[in-house]
């Protein structure tokens, strides 16, 4: 009898023990969710034990979400820049934004290449040819509802890695994710993924080279560079965590207004590789954006350069960027999620001068009206090898 009362005691402790254990996964589960959107990046290791691979379990599509995602190019600060935006023992670069913040702010995630490395005015300012930015350029990029922006760039290394410390400790501090530079190999590690209406999203990010200055041996992780095996590796971690996973890739000739060689067969073979979206910069002009068919029958977008968005340079074609916008749209069904992109559309943006600064980011068609000559061109440019650009003219 009292051995019977044991044994009943041990499976009761067992059982109970096997609840506690599940009971602490499931909110460890909600946790994870939480940090997801609470504060935009999570970890690999807190991600891997809870996949998300969902799967439609009653036969039917469930009813599909929708995330609109906008990106930029170059955040690029020269001298003249920094010094419209001084005020008295700071600098405010929020009027250079005013103008396209509305364009910004209403999409559930908006993406910009940070050029120049924001390491902050202690560490000195400087321009051409190597940058270092003040803090406040982070405080307007937050301001205008950017959410993630790329460091992997040939600028990146120009003050060292202090500068990169700098950058990436006030992106923390102000809640704006970072990508393609890193400062320790943990950080690397952790994919940057953002949450919008249900869509996961990964943002991974490469660039060429770093002007020459080379990346210190003890510290290999502080920038990314294009290396078609490891973005490959990389794509498929990023696809086992996410949706969406979005390649930012820092390429192409300076000042050519079409995609080189090496451009189309990089980007053809990320698309291969599993990247939804793959987004360019590094030209300081804008190159045209495509579809990419997969051999599997995926609709890949790619936009070859994304031109300057914020910049002192003072050329035609290096004073327009524009906002890159699309609709990704996810369907659970019982084969597991499905990823369309839809509505791709475009605001050309022109730097000018406004009451505001001497140095604003402005919609082109403000300067140019849609019938110019200047407007026509740009639009035929970029729907160069894709006819279904759309050019936004008013927030929709
Ligand atoms: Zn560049």
């Amino acid at each position: 009898m009292m051995m019977k009362l044991k044994i009943y005691l041990v499976v009761l402790s067992m059982a109970f023990l096997i609840l506690s254990v599940l009971l602490y996964f499931q909110q460890n589960g909600n946790k994870v969710h939480n940090f997801l959107s609470d504060s935009l990046t999570i970890s690999n290791e807190a991600f891997h034990s809870h996949p998300i691979k969902q799967i439609s379990e009653n036969g039917k599509n469930l009813p599909a979400t929708t995330a609109k995602l906008v990106a930029v190019g170059d955040i690029l600060i020269h001298g003249i820049v920094y010094k419209d935006a001084k005020k008295n023992n700071s600098y405010d670069f929020k009027p250079m934004l005013a103008q396209i913040k509305p364009y910004i702010e209403q999409a559930d995630l908006a993406f910009a290449n940070q050029e120049t490395i924001i390491g902050g005015a202690q560490l000195g300012l400087s321009t051409y040819p190597t940058f270092n930015s003040p803090f406040e350029v982070g405080d307007a990029l937050k301001d205008a509802g950017f959410d993630i922006v790329s460091m992997a760039n040939n600028h990146v290394l120009d003050r060292g890695v202090k500068a990169i410390e700098n950058a990436t400790r006030y992106l923390n501090d102000i809640g704006i994710a970072y990508t393609g530079a890193y400062t320790s190999h943990d950080d690397k590690e952790n994919i940057r993924i953002l949450k919008a209406n249900g869509i996961l999203f990964s943002f991974l990010a490469y660039t060429y080279g770093t002007n020459g200055i080379p990346i210190p041996k003890d510290k290999p992780y502080v920038v990314n560079l294009i290396n078609l095996e490891n973005m490959k590796e990389d794509i498929s971690e990023a696809k086992q965590m996410c949706d969406v996973v979005v390649v930012s890739v820092h390429f192409g000739n300076e000042y050519e207004r079409l995609p080189n060689d090496n451009q189309k067969q990089l980007v053809k073979e990320l698309a291969e590789a599993g990247a939804h979206i793959i987004i360019g910069h590094h030209p300081h002009v804008l190159q045209p954006a495509e579809w990419i068919e997969t051999e599997d029958g995926r609709k890949v977008f790619v936009i070859y350069s994304l031109g300057n968005f914020l910049s002192g340079q003072n050329g035609h074609y290096t004073k327009i960027g524009g906002i890159l916008q699309l609709d990704i749209e996810k369907t659970v069904g019982v084969n597991g999620v499905d990823i369309q992109i839809h509505n791709p559309a475009f605001l050309p943006t022109i730097v000018t001068k406004t009451s505001e600064s001497k140095y604003s980011v402005v919609p082109l068609h403000q300067v140019y009206n849609s019938n110019s000559e200047v407007y026509q061109e740009l639009f035929r440019h970029m729907t160069h090898f894709m006819d279904d650009l759309y050019f936004i003219k008013n927030i929709q």
